[in-house]
């Protein structure tokens, strides 16, 4: 089990506590243990070795407890005490955004609400607004969240994704299966997942494995499952067919239709590339294939190696965990060239945004350590807030000393699609913005864009020679492929960015090159694909 797994377990036995009515000290030990212990990206067997748990703050002698319960047998007797207690799908109510464990007890004591289901009917039916603290207005952005996560069910993100489709591999290597691949939208590393589906060979282990998953065959040579929410589809295929059928269940259906796949009239192939040969056709690789609008022909598309700059870093000045010489470390460390900080502006005090006394010390920290090593270049940065009225957080005066600055959309998000237009549109006329963040503000499975001409923004960001982010966290892939084309026609480069806030989030830039992939970007679309000098020459204002 991982350590996150096991702090979400905590998180539910906090929940439960308070809906029980519990002290306040005692629910907070839960929280408190969770916020410290949330850092760490290791196993929980790696977490008690390493001494993390016994020595980090706030996790007393009960948390240790049922940490330990966890390692030794997967569960927790206590949450099971807590849950038996309640009816059976109440904690699904913290799904719901803007609903905590306190109006979670109200609206179970008052109104005896316990599920998801029963929850809507009741705000279909007025009836919140007999409970003190809940409006019309609540009762309508409960409507509506509610409304998203029925149409989210099941659905993951990308990374959640990998998580899963990892546990369900080591578990294959462990039933003995000597042939197993990813196949459907998780190889063909689609923004949101609802089916995790895998190739199997036939082979003896299959039945054990299968059995491990309760697997149900569903036709010929197809079982499937569920696990933790998700739905698991086997195929099952015999050795010597195996490539054929990972191209065919790969697809897209219409990929398969535009290649000629159903003209092949053979079904032994030792790769891929030899289909894509015999289809007298370049290689495509899987990402590329979900998109319909790319000319099938061979394309110089990027690959991690290829990235020679890390741009839109959080340093702990702001609300990121590591310190720069950390962060450059890594970077030393990953072969990076050089590296953009880029803290929050003095707006989002939220985040801990900088000020210009905060900005100046964080200068003087980057020019010395420049002065130290030479090996990666430190680049002042910034993600400057976009005001509503579409000026910048810093006057031109700040932000002319910046190596570069990215220009972002924070707050009020609540706009007409045509103010929120001009509003991006007038921070990228400032001739230091270089690059517009996270375009749309889009959050997958959970906050819609906002309302916004994006046509319009490619056509401006390419009239003021400026870039457009392609932000790698797994919960934005902002810029999204499909509008990638566009943008490459104008002559826009991308920035493939991982937005990290900790080294965990650095790897999200893995997203993006499969987001790039799939929108037919190649290297020479790409902002930090160029070396230091390069970017310095295109996109730095000095
Ligand atoms: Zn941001
Ligand atoms: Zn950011």
């Amino acid at each position: 089990m991982q350590l996150k797994e096991a702090l979400e377990v905590l998180e539910q036995i906090a929940f439960f506590l308070e809906l029980k009515g519990e002290n306040v000290f005692k629910i907070n030990a839960f929280n408190n243990a969770v916020r410290n212990l949330s850092k760490y990206d290791v196993s929980l067997e790696e977490a008690f070795e390493k001494n993390i748990i016994q020595n980090t703050k706030g996790v007393g002698k009960t948390i240790q407890n049922v940490l330990e319960e966890l390692l030794k047998k997967g569960n927790s007797s206590l949450l099971k005490e807590l849950e038996s207690e309640f009816p059976e799908g109440i904690l699904k109510l913290t799904q719901i955004r803007g609903l905590g464990a306190k109006k979670i007890k109200k609206l179970y004591e008052e109104l005896g609400i316990s599920s998801i289901d029963e929850l809507e009917q009741a705000c279909i039916e007025n009836k919140l607004l007999k409970i003190q603290g809940f409006g019309e207005k609540t009762q309508n952005s409960l409507l509506e969240n509610i409304k998203k996560i029925k149409d989210y069910q099941g659905k993951i993100l990308l990374h959640y994704a990998d998580e899963i489709a990892q546990s369900v591999l080591d578990e294959a290597k462990k039933s003995g299966i000597k042939k197993i691949e990813i196949t459907g939208s998780l190889r063909l590393r689609s923004t949101v997942i609802s089916n995790l589906e895998f190739l199997i060979s036939e082979e003896k282990s299959i039945d054990k494995f299968l059995q491990h998953f309760k697997a149900k065959k569903v036709e010929t040579n197809i079982y499937q499952s569920e696990y933790k929410g998700v739905s698991l589809k086997f195929f099952v295929s015999k050795e010597e067919f195996f490539n054929y059928e990972l191209f065919r269940t790969t697809g897209t259906d219409n990929f398969l239709k535009r290649v000629k796949f159903h003209e092949i009239n053979q079904k032994t192939f030792k790769s891929e590339h030899q289909i894509f040969e015999t289809l007298k056709l370049p290689y495509i690789p899987p990402q590329a294939r979900e998109n319909d609008s790319l000319e099938i022909r061979e394309y110089d598309f990027p690959e991690l190696k290829d990235l020679k700059g890390l741009i839109h870093i959080h340093s702990n000045y702001s609300d990121g965990s590591n310190t720069i010489k950390e962060i450059v470390e890594f970077a030393q460390k990953n072969n990076y060239e050089y590296v953009l900080i880029c803290d929050h502006s003095k707006s989002a005090f939220y985040a801990n945004g900088l000020d210009e006394i905060r900005l100046r010390e964080q200068w003087e920290e980057i020019d010395n350590l420049n002065s130290q090593s030479k090996k990666v270049k430190i680049l002042k940065g910034i993600e400057c807030d976009i005001l509503p009225d579409g000026s910048l957080d810093f006057d031109d005066k700040i932000l002319r000393q910046f190596d570069c600055v990215i220009a972002s959309i924070h707050s009020k998000f609540k706009m007409t699609k045509d103010e929120m237009t001009k509003r991006i549109s007038s921070a990228l006329k400032n001739k230091f913005v270089k690059i517009l963040g996270h375009p749309t503000g889009r959050l997958l499975l959970s906050r819609d864009a906002y309302p916004l001409d994006l046509n319009e923004i490619i056509n401006v960001a390419s009239q003021e020679g400026k870039s457009i982010e392609l932000n790698c966290n797994p919960h934005r892939l902002d810029l999204d492929w499909e509008f990638h084309q566009k943008a490459k026609s104008k002559g826009i480069k991308i920035t493939i960015s991982p937005d990290a806030h900790s080294f965990e989030d650095m790897s999200y830039v893995k997203f993006g090159i499969d987001m790039a992939i799939k929108g037919g970007l190649e290297k020479s679309d790409i902002v930090n694909c160029m070396n230091t000098e390069e970017f310095l020459k295109k996109f730095c204002n000095k």
